[in-house]
């Protein structure tokens, strides 16, 4: 009888992603006592900001999780189912919700690195979402912490400036995708380490948002430990745990900018941390949650609750329409003016990375493409104008490839059912920036739910209509 009640216990708890999404986690015959007794199917929506003691002043416990409930500021249980989806589809330890995805930020630069004397380091990309690096930067200079950065798509261990290291592998023509090949990530560990210094948050993007550069997570994390670095936390917006899970690769913490896939319906705003450990840096990001107070309501975790149960379905099509719009894209003379970046194309400068690390050959539904100034000089000399293009023109182009594509709207944001398409050059940079980190003729593109050849199309209307105007 033990024997059959362990193999039921095992069969009941859930492993595939697809299952954990609807259920929750939650064995359906029970749900009656998850639910008020009510049987009901569906999380109800705790809008109470308090909970009544009993007659010994003790708080009564969720049935699901065991934990009591006092006051939703730390403990609404809305909020505590969606964490438990999330903490299961990461594979960590727990999971905390706050207000946004820079509130998430946030919580773990002031939990992880706040308390620390005068030696602390943060390692951090030189390219990725600009709102973070942005935050990075004036949060380690007010409070004078060191930011070390990276170059995300610069693979090697190489000389730094004023790194004593041997070579272990740099290529003599080592691709340069664009940017200006900097500093590996590893290079920086090695180079702090040379100097005795520790690095208490390794902060990585991958792929980085918009030239979707891919970090080897394996080995951030081997070289780290070797080094005895601190915290690894990856952003893993675009990602998903659809298409990799961070955690069981060794990183510490994932942080979602919920607002995007996790929702996925462009109606929430909403950020997530998910721990490997509930260790000491931990305690110090919830206790950063609970004082600073930037926790998410009940009525947005009832919609992330319920946008998150079609996020696998969601992120399966959206990779497989991105992957088919990319080949297309790269094949057809329309686009021939365009660099495609997408991680899921073999062109792509980490796409062995990325094989290795995402599942399933999924890569995900963002891609960019970067409009070549030659091409558009070429279609100026056909039509006749005289002069050579410039950065404005650049610009204006690609300004009009986005409005004027039909099906994808031109907005901010990604990861929703709808696409999205956006000049992010107009969005981050200064006008005429000399050195911009975007390229000034990328256009990112969000792919949503919509048909493909549809999607196609709608791109192909977009490049006309721009080539009209010149
Ligand atoms: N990280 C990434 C990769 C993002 O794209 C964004 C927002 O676009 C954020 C973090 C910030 O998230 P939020 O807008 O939810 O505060």
């Amino acid at each position: 009888m033990r024997c059959l009640e362990r193999s039921l216990t095992h069969r009941l708890e859930m492993s595939d992603l697809g299952s954990i999404l609807v259920t929750g986690k939650r064995d359906p015959a029970n749900a009656a006592r998850d639910a008020h007794d009510l049987g009901s199917v569906i999380e109800p929506i705790y809008t109470s900001t308090t909970f009544a003691r009993d007659e010994n002043h003790e708080l009564h416990v969720r049935s699901r999780s065991g934990k009591s409930v006092c006051y939703s500021r730390p403990d609404n249980p809305t909020v505590a189912t969606c964490e438990e989806i999330l903490c299961a589809l990461e594979d960590g330890a727990d999971c905390a919700l706050v207000s946004s995805g820079m509130a998430a930020v946030n919580a773990v630069l002031e939990g992880v690195v706040g308390g620390g004397g005068d030696e602390r380091c943060v390692l951090a990309p030189t390219r990725g979402y600009f709102a973070v690096r942005a935050f990075l930067k004036e949060w380690c200079a007010s409070r004078r912490v060191n930011l070390i950065e990276y170059d995300p798509d610069y693979p090697y261990v190489a000389y730094g400036a004023e790194n004593e290291r041997l070579v272990v592998d740099c290529p003599e023509n080592t691709p340069k995708n664009g940017h200006n090949a900097g500093v590996s990530i590893y290079n920086c560990m090695y180079n702090a380490d040379h100097y005795g210094k520790r690095i208490s948050l390794i902060w990585i993007e991958s792929p980085a948002n918009p030239t979707w550069d891919v970090v080897d997570l394996r080995r951030v994390v081997r070289t780290a430990r070797a080094l005895g670095h601190g915290c690894i936390c990856v952003d893993s917006t675009v990602m998903t745990p659809c298409l990799v899970k961070p955690l069981t690769l060794g990183c510490d913490i994932v942080m979602h900018s919920a607002t995007k896939y996790i929702n996925g319906h462009g109606d929430v705003v909403a950020g997530a941390l998910v721990t490997r450990e509930k260790n000491e840096n931990w305690r110090k990001i919830l206790h950063v949650r609970q004082l600073g107070g930037a926790v998410l309501g009940s009525f947005d975790a009832y919609l992330l609750l319920r946008g998150m149960r079609t996020l696998d379905l969601r992120v399966q099509r959206q990779s497989e329409s991105a992957l088919w719009l990319a080949r297309s894209m790269q094949e057809s003379d329309m686009f021939n003016g365009f660099d495609v970046l997408y991680i899921g194309l073999p062109s792509h400068l980490q796409h062995d990375v990325a094989r290795r690390l995402f599942q399933e050959g999924l890569y995900g539904g963002m891609l960019s493409i970067v409009l070549l100034p030659e091409w558009l000089q070429g279609q100026w000399d056909a039509k006749g104008r005289r002069g050579r293009v410039g950065l404005g023109d650049l610009v204006s182009f690609c300004k009009l490839v986005a409005t004027r594509s039909t099906v994808w709207t031109c907005a901010t944001s990604l990861g929703g059912f709808e696409s999205l398409i956006e000049h992010r050059y107009s969005v981050e940079c200064a006008p005429g920036e000399q050195n911009p980190h975007v390229p000034a003729g990328l256009l990112r593109l969000s792919v949503g739910l919509e048909n493909k050849e549809d999607l196609l199309l709608g791109l192909e209307k977009g490049v006309l209509a721009a080539l009209d105007s010149i």
